[in-house]
């Protein structure tokens, strides 16, 4: 079952989502800090007070993870890296950071912001247990959330690829060697910690300690599959960044404005058969016409209306001599399968997804031999 995640709201125009799983940690964090923590430090309260005091704390551990992934955000898009998204789920928070850092230090700057953040607020809040050292349940939830901050913090040091820490070691290996040697290291150290994280999960199985067991192994299997996967993405970005678009595209002539839908629909898509189109535009400007807008007109009006009627100003496009690696990354931030690939002010043709997927199967072919 693949339930899409609740959009909460929308902070530095990126989206905040929280998926269904991260009610399992909510309830979880609550159950443990009202019938654990909060009745064995704090005693004296009713049953139901620990439980709303529980549920509190929980929220405020949330925030906590969501000003940790915000301050990866921010710092990101000071770089002009676009983040799509904060996806809270059952492990915390991640930042869906579209891209690779351009450099090592922007990659150490990033990486090294959430626990930065996430020290600040335990530092925020140790100040507030000395200014408020009354035995209640208030200074119990300022201690929990202390020691949450700096754990948050410290976990996410650990030098294990796509931690944080992991990405600080990488930025630190790249900027003496390559990328790929770089993630290569800090995803082995990754695995090691997932598999450290496993065996210390069925180490307290066999102790007893069930739901710590259970915790640290899924953990461990997580960051085991999510090392993998961004070891995955960053070859890819390498592999792509080595060939250049001029080589992938196909050429094409650009549509005029004087030409009709009908035109267009017998003499150009049948041979093309992109999503998009270039048409020069009557001030020699370059506009796109999307087949989704030709859907909506009725086939009887297709003789009528011009290209131009209907074609919308480009928002998109790569130079020939930019890397595979751009141009996916611009496809995907528009959400498009073709773009035009421009030099100066010629529309020399369009770039395709499908090409450079091609090129990428090829690839996973050889590697396979
Ligand atoms: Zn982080």
């Amino acid at each position: 079952m693949n339930m899409k995640p609740i959009p909460l709201f929308k902070i530095f125009g990126i989206q905040i989502n929280l998926d269904f799983s991260w009610f399992v940690i909510f309830f979880l964090v609550t159950f443990t800090l009202a019938e654990g923590f909060f009745p064995h430090f704090y005693p004296g309260y009713s049953f139901i007070v620990y439980w709303i005091v529980g549920a509190v704390s929980s929220i405020l551990l949330f925030v906590s993870v969501l000003l940790h992934e915000l301050s990866h955000s921010i710092t990101a898009l000071h770089f002009n890296i676009p983040v799509k998204n904060i996806n809270l789920f059952i492990f915390g928070g991640v930042a869906m950071i579209e891209e690779e850092a351009p450099n090592p230090r922007v990659e150490f700057l990033v990486a090294v912001a959430g626990p930065l953040c996430s020290f600040t607020i335990g530092l925020f809040f140790l100040v507030l247990v000395y200014l408020y050292p009354v035995d209640d349940l208030l200074n119990g939830i300022i201690n929990y959330l202390m020691y949450v901050n700096f754990a948050l913090g410290l976990f996410n040091l650990v030098p294990a690829f796509p931690l944080d820490g992991g990405r600080i070691l990488r930025a630190i290996i790249w900027s003496k060697k390559d990328i790929l040697t770089a993630t290569k290291i800090s995803s082995f150290t990754g695995t090691v910690f997932a598999y450290f994280l496993i065996f210390a999960g069925i180490w307290s199985l066999i102790k007893g300690n069930f739901l710590n067991g259970i915790w640290y192994g899924l953990i461990g299997l997580f960051l085991k599959q999510a090392s993998k996967i961004s070891y995955e993405q960053t070859k890819l970005t390498v592999i792509l960044s080595k060939y250049r678009v001029e080589n992938f595209m196909q050429t094409l002539k650009p549509l005029l404005p004087d030409e009709t839908v009908l035109d267009f629909m017998n003499f150009y898509f049948p041979f093309y058969r992109s999503s998009i189109y270039p048409v020069i535009g009557k001030d020699g400007q370059v506009y796109v016409l999307y087949i989704e807008d030709i859907k909506k007109i009725p086939q009887e009006k297709w003789a009528v209306t011009y290209v131009m009627d209907i074609a919308k100003p480009l928002v998109a496009f790569v130079s020939p001599y930019d890397s595979l690696y751009k141009a996916i990354k611009i496809m995907n931030r528009y959400n498009l399968n073709e773009i035009p690939v421009i030099y100066g002010n010629t529309i020399l043709g369009i770039i395709r997804k499908s090409a450079v997927e091609l090129l990428l199967e090829k690839f996973m072919e050889e590697e396979k031999k």
